[in-house]
């Protein structure tokens, strides 16, 4: 096994470094694959219930009627993640694309969007119009509150309830940290904070931005009382496998919404051609719960051995996980180009490469970013990215398997190691 990782680059002293901690969790991975083996029979128990068939990869073109696949797949979606409908679509083009119909599908002009967990994911300012963009929901009259966390990361339920009033009409909740340094939630913590909003206003909608989330638990916000989730197919939900698409899930009534948003009133769920996705889509959900478990895995073989050498991590190397993101804090510059180097040189796809920091659009800071993906953008597939700014901070994710999740991980630290940028601690190697 040495051996063979020396033929890839990792010297001895890394690998057995690895070794070491991959030795200490194996209790934590067991726990994993059980999670892993939970929701496969879920993927089953919902693809068997509704007669998934060879016929259901044929796909469609044109209008795309009558496409059994599509609309299978869609009621195995509401079956697997307990909702009562999906929209499961290419046309669906990313998460935030998903996250903006989801919303602009099921808000109405003069209607209020809250959201208790503080700022959402970036790419919602423009949106929502919390940055004024064209197109936003501002534009169209839809107002926006938000109430930040407190500062231990708890709800600020007397905030929330100040915040709800008459014209709330959708609570949005996002499940994971995306890039800030707030804690994942838990299923269990949305469900608390639903409760507590359903209580004010029951009619109140309540949408979980589930990206990254997708199979890390048991359950799904849809069983904590959602009545909403929303997510990408080029993360976990599509199994690495899914080429493209969205997905929104849940009440029948905030589904049909999207889908009269996605097509055109009167057309809705009926329309939309598939153009010979599906098969992946379905083979995507049926490995996605050991793709997710092999990134999980990742993620907490990295925490624990940056950890041990003295780079903040977050999550921390013991805590509970809730998404597949990894942060690591790696204090320069040097140290985050290193890190990156290594994530894309152990790629199946253009490890040759040398990933450079650069001036992305939108972004005020120079930003790397090393991602080797068979799907172009996929953050299933094992990337990192982070600012070049202060604290220098990695954020990294996925993985189609742990193996190579491991490599890369390895691979991260052994650039760090050539660079002269840390000491492996009972190695023989002092710096
Ligand atoms: C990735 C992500 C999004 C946006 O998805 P894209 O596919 O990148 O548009 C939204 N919210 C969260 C929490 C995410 O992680």
């Amino acid at each position: 096994m040495e051996e063979i990782y020396q033929q890839l680059g990792i010297s001895k002293e890394v690998f057995q470094y690895g070794q070491k901690f991959e030795a200490l969790l194996e209790g934590r991975f067991r726990e994993i694959d059980k999670t892993a083996e939970y929701n496969q029979l879920k993927v089953l128990k919902a693809m068997q219930a509704h007669k998934t068939s060879a016929e259901c990869f044929m796909g469609s073109t044109g209008y795309g009627y009558n496409d059994l696949g599509r609309d299978t797949l869609e009621d195995v979606y509401a079956h697997c993640f307990g909702g009562e409908a999906a929209l499961v679509r290419p046309q669906i083009t990313c998460g935030t694309h998903a996250l903006a119909l989801a919303l602009m599908s099921n808000l109405r002009p003069g209607d209020e969007l809250l959201s208790p967990v503080g700022k959402p994911y970036d790419t919602l300012e423009e949106v929502i119009g919390i940055r004024p963009s064209k197109g936003s929901l501002a534009e169209y009259g839809i107002s926006y509150r938000q109430v930040d966390l407190l500062e231990d990361g708890g709800f600020d339920y007397d905030g929330i309830r100040k915040a709800m009033n008459g014209k709330t009409k959708l609570v949005t909740i996002q499940r994971s940290k995306g890039y800030q340094t707030r804690p994942t939630l838990s299923v269990e913590r949305i469900g608390e904070l639903i409760s507590f909003v359903k209580e004010i206003n029951p009619e109140v909608i309540c949408m979980v931005d589930n990206c990254y989330g997708e199979f890390v638990e048991r359950r799904e916000p849809l069983e904590a009382g959602a009545d909403m989730i929303v997510g990408s197919l080029i993360k976990n939900p599509g199994g690495g496998l899914a080429p493209v698409g969205g997905y929104i899930a849940g009440k029948k009534e905030c589904v049909e919404n999207a889908a009269y948003r996605l097509t055109s009133p009167g057309l809705g769920k009926e329309v939309g051609a598939s153009l010979g996705v599906t098969q992946s889509f379905y083979q995507g959900l049926f490995l996605a719960p050991t793709v997710v478990a092999g990134a999980l895995k990742g993620a907490i073989f990295a925490a624990n051995i940056y950890e041990s050498l003295g780079f903040p991590v977050v999550p921390n190397g013991t805590e509970s996980r809730h998404d597949i993101i990894q942060a690591v804090t790696l204090k320069s510059r040097e140290a985050l180009v290193a890190f990156c180097k290594g994530i894309q040189a152990a790629a199946p796809v253009d490890s040759h490469v040398t990933p450079e920091p650069w001036a992305m659009p939108g972004y005020g800071d120079e930003v790397i970013m090393a991602a080797g993906a068979f799907v172009q953008g996929s953050s299933i597939e094992l990337s990192a990215d982070g600012p070049l700014r202060e604290p220098y901070a990695v954020y990294f994710q996925g993985g189609l398997t742990w193996y190579h999740a491991k490599l890369g991980i390895l691979m991260s630290l052994q650039k760090l190691y050539e660079a002269g940028l840390l000491v492996l601690h009972g190695t023989s190697k002092i710096n």
